[in-house]
């Protein structure tokens, strides 16, 4: 088995986003800090990214940064270098889904292949072609990031994919979650040699509360946002959690701050870094992973 060191990497953050907005039905329970970003690996020789991020320079990331209250922004390049990583560098882009916020800045990794499943490609088109009383369908899907995604076809740096793949890198596997945070969302598994599995949730779970239930009482919440079903969300929960034998720690999501707390994290101009796992960490006895310390 390969080993990767795993992060996450906050590239902004809302500093009061409604709960409303992550926990169906939890409206008029205020407000929470909830950041946005990505997740890099690093391993096997290679490196790789789960979700882009937005660009806030151009003028229609910014109207979608704007409108979810997203602040102190900052770039691939910026964000990147704080582990090491030139955006030029990355092979493979893995995209979760076509929301502005995980698909918006492809043009940030010109020699990035980019992998992604066909369903959330055809119904994100469907979405933007649709008349304006069914707009809501294209909630946070940018048009031109689409668009951009399609011109990475054109250049042949685009697979499409149906439904769950193992292995599309070393260890590495897709993991559809068709029909719910969007219509063709997928969650990424990742098998490491020194630190086991984890499972890279993206919007499927937005936040430990959604699996976790109100003050850990386990009963899973929907998301405050879906376009598809909510039984289908909360299959897909369950989905996560019996890869991981219901050790929800290994689960990580990217818009919950409990992230920084439960792993080694670090801050920089605000925005976090963390370290989800490495195969030094196993070396030098630093904690195995953050199932333990939490
Ligand atoms: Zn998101």
């Amino acid at each position: 088995m390969p080993d990767y060191t795993i992060w996450v990497l906050e590239n902004a953050h809302a500093l009061e986003h409604t709960v409303g907005g992550i926990l169906y039905g939890r409206y008029n329970e205020g407000t929470r800090v909830v950041p946005f970003g990505y997740y890099a690996l690093e391993g096997d020789a290679r490196t790789i990214l789960i979700d882009t991020g937005w660009d806030d320079e151009a003028q229609s990331g910014h109207a979608y940064g704007e409108i979810a209250g997203a602040t102190d922004w900052q770039g691939p390049r910026e964000v990147l270098g704080r582990i090491g990583i030139d955006p030029d560098e990355v092979e493979t882009v893995l995209l979760t889904h076509l929301h502005f916020d995980h698909a918006g800045h492809v043009a940030a990794f010109p020699n990035a292949s980019f992998v992604l499943q066909r369903r959330e490609l055809e119904q994100a088109v469907t979405a933007i072609a649709s008349p304006p009383r069914l707009h809501w369908l294209r909630t946070a899907l940018n048009p031109d990031d689409v668009i951009a995604v399609v011109g990475l076809a054109r250049e042949g740096r685009l697979t499409l994919v149906d439904g769950p793949i193992d292995n599309v890198l070393p260890g590495i596997h897709l993991r559809p979650a068709f029909d719910t945070h969007s219509a063709g969302i997928q969650y990424v598994i990742v098998d490491t040699d020194s630190h086991g599995r984890f499972v890279l949730s993206s919007d499927v779970v937005y936040s430990y509360d959604n699996i976790e239930g109100l003050d850990g009482d386990g009963k899973y919440i929907p998301l405050g946002f879906a376009v598809g079903s909510q039984t289908a969300t909360l299959h897909a929960f369950d989905e996560i959690m019996q890869a991981v034998d219901f050790d929800r720690r290994r689960v990580v999501p990217l818009h919950d701050a409990k992230v920084w707390e439960r792993y080694p994290s670090s801050t920089h101009g605000g925005l976090h870094v963390a370290e989800i796992c490495s195969p030094e960490a196993a070396l030098d006895g630093r904690a195995v992973v953050a199932a333990e310390r939490t």
